[in-house]
């Protein structure tokens, strides 16, 4: 049983940390934000006051911060601090050329590492039911894997370094257009006249069937359980939804890839956010797509 450190107990990896703890490995938690260290402590994460402290000693570190840079400085910071053959794991969403970044820091040092970029929320991070889209070397995932089951309940190695990420970018491109699709049908339903409870009833049923539509669909009614039902409340913010569909819009734009839609989905949540619905759950945008009126 490895002892691990854990590096940003935000809205994720608290719960994530959690898991891992309730799992028996000694966890010891590292954040910035004081709150959210005392938070970790309350649940049974040990938490100290620095980076260092928080490595010392231990053979598996993971991270899961906001954003790229955030990723290739703590890592810049940890391989200085460990030996050898401890392994990195970021579990952070960020663009492919961080999470290269971070994988080459570790290398140079003679660290392992994966990027294993999560899908679930916060939901499936408590749960510990979260989906691992995992990038970096066989023998580096093969330690990994054991630890992330105790977070997740799905596993899957995507292939070389930067995998991870590249397969939760193109997962979250779908789910961008796909949320639009959804609403714009919504709106036009309405205009012609057709029950929300109508339109699900077919289109759930029907080739026009998706996750967006049947898991989370984006008006109140079809299925109770949704942000639709509660407010919009996130869920999923818009900001991080537009945050993944710019990181796509990068990817495509650096890789040469043809994504239209990807890019009318980025541009349709820029509208968005600015209109002031950043922290609203990513599904409100049918509210933006039918103009205000019912
Ligand atoms: P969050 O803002 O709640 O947590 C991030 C934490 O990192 C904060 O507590 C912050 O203080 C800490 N932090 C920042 N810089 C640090 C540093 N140098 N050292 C130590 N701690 C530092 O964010 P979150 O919602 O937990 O998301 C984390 C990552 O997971 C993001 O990349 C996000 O895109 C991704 N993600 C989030 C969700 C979601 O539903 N929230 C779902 C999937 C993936």
């Amino acid at each position: 049983m490895h002892n691990i450190a854990f590096i940003g107990l935000g809205n994720m990896g608290l719960p994530m940390a959690v898991n891992l703890a309730k799992a028996g490995y000694a966890v010891k938690g590292f954040d910035l934000s004081e709150t959210s260290r005392a938070a970790a402590e309350a649940e049974g994460v040990s938490a100290v006051a620095t980076l260092a402290d928080a490595v010392s000693g231990v053979e598996v570190i993971v991270t899961m911060l906001p954003k790229g840079e955030h990723v290739v400085a703590v890592h810049g910071e940890i391989v200085g601090l460990v030996p050898a053959g401890t392994l990195l794991i970021d579990c952070s969403t960020v663009d492919v050329a961080s999470a290269n970044k971070a994988h080459e820091l570790a290398a140079a040092a003679g660290c392992l590492s994966v990027d294993a970029p999560v899908s679930g929320g916060t939901g499936g991070a408590k749960g510990a039911t979260l989906t691992f889209m995992c990038g970096g070397a066989d023998a580096a995932f093969g330690v990994a894997k054991p630890i992330l089951e105790k977070m997740g309940k799905k596993i899957v190695h995507c292939g070389g370094a930067g995998a991870g990420q590249a397969a939760k970018i193109c997962n979250n491109m779908i789910l961008g257009i796909s949320m639009i699709a959804v609403s714009e049908a919504f709106v036009l339903g309405e205009r012609l006249g057709l029950s929300h409870q109508a339109l699900f009833d077919v289109a759930s049923t029907s080739s026009g069937q998706c996750w967006a539509l049947t898991s989370y669909c984006p008006v109140p009614g079809p299925v109770p359980t949704t942000p639709a039902n509660n407010g919009y409340r996130p869920g999923f913010a818009a900001a991080l939804m537009l945050k993944d569909l710019k990181l796509s819009q990068e990817a495509a734009r650096t890789s040469g890839a043809s994504t239209p839609l990807g890019a009318a989905a980025a541009g349709l949540y820029e509208d968005f956010i600015t209109g002031g619905s950043g922290d609203r759950d990513f599904s409100a945008i049918v509210e933006m797509l039918r103009g205000g009126e019912e």
